[in-house]
C-alpha cells in the first residue's frame, strides 16, 4: 500500500468516525447538574475531583468541598483551594477510625460532616460540589445511604456533585449519573515511597 492508498483510507475512516461522534453529541441536548462517583483501590479518586474544581473556577463557578475522612488541612490542594475566590472548604473528618478508636465520637463527627455538606446542597449558589472520601462513612454505617441519596437527588438542578472514595454503597452507584474506577495497577508506596507533596498531599 503506498502513503496516497494509506491516507485516503484514514480520511474514510475517520470521515465515518467524524460521523458517528456528531450524532452522539446532536443527542446529549439536556443541560443538568450531574452526579459522579470516583472510585475503586487506585490512586487517583481526589486529585481527579479537585482537578474538576480547578476547571470550574476556571469558568467563573463557585465551588464548595467537603472532606469527610482527612483531618488534615495543609494538603497543597487545602493550601491552594482555600485562597481562591468562589471556593468554601470544610475539613470535617478527624483522620481514620483506627485513628481515634472511638465508634461514638465517629458517628457524631460523620453526621455533624453531613449536616454542613446539606447545607451546601441545598444551596444553589453551588454550582459545584466535593463531598471528598464520603463513600468511608457510608460504607461503616455512619450515615444512611438512603437519606444521603434522597439529599443528592434533592439538589438544585444545575448543580455538580463529586463523591469519591473506596467501597461505593449500591444505593449511590444507582444515584450516580457517572462512575469511574481508578484501578490500582501499581503504587510507589508499596516499594517502600514515602508520600510525596505534590503528588500525594
Ligand atoms: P489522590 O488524592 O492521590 O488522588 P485517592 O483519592 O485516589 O488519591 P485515597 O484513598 O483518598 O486515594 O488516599 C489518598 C492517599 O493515599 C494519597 O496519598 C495516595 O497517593 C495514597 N494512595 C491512593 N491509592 C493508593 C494505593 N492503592 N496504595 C497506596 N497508597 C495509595
Ligand atoms: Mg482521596
Amino acid at each position: 500500500m503506498d502513503d496516497n492508498d494509506r491516507q485516503g483510507r484514514y480520511r474514510k475512516r475517520m470521515e465515518r468516525k467524524q460521523v458517528v461522534i456528531d450524532a452522539a453529541i446532536d443527542r446529549a441536548e439536556r443541560e443538568q447538574g450531574v452526579l459522579l462517583v470516583l472510585t475503586g483501590n487506585g490512586k487517583g479518586k481526589s486529585s481527579s475531583a479537585f482537578g474538576m474544581v480547578a476547571r470550574a473556577l476556571g469558568h467563573g463557578l463557585r465551588v464548595g468541598v467537603a472532606q469527610f475522612v482527612k483531618g488534615r488541612d495543609d494538603t497543597g490542594e487545602a493550601c491552594f483551594f482555600r485562597r481562591q475566590p468562589g471556593v468554601t472548604w470544610h475539613v470535617l473528618g478527624e483522620g481514620f477510625s483506627w485513628d481515634t478508636q472511638d465508634l461514638a465520637r465517629a458517628i457524631r463527627t460523620a453526621q455533624r460532616g453531613w449536616a454542613v455538606a446539606c447545607e451546601m446542597l441545598r444551596d444553589p449558589a453551588f454550582d459545584l460540589i466535593v463531598l471528598d472520601e464520603l463513600t468511608y462513612p457510608l460504607r461503616n454505617h455512619w450515615l444512611e445511604p438512603a437519606a444521603v441519596v434522597a439529599e443528592l437527588r434533592a439538589r438544585p438542578l444545575m448543580q455538580h456533585v463529586v463523591i469519591t472514595g473506596r467501597g461505593l454503597p449500591p444505593a449511590l452507584r444507582e444515584a450516580a449519573d457517572t462512575i469511574t474506577e481508578m484501578c490500582d495497577i501499581k503504587h510507589a508506596f508499596r516499594a517502600g515511597v514515602r508520600a510525596q507533596k505534590g503528588v500525594d498531599l
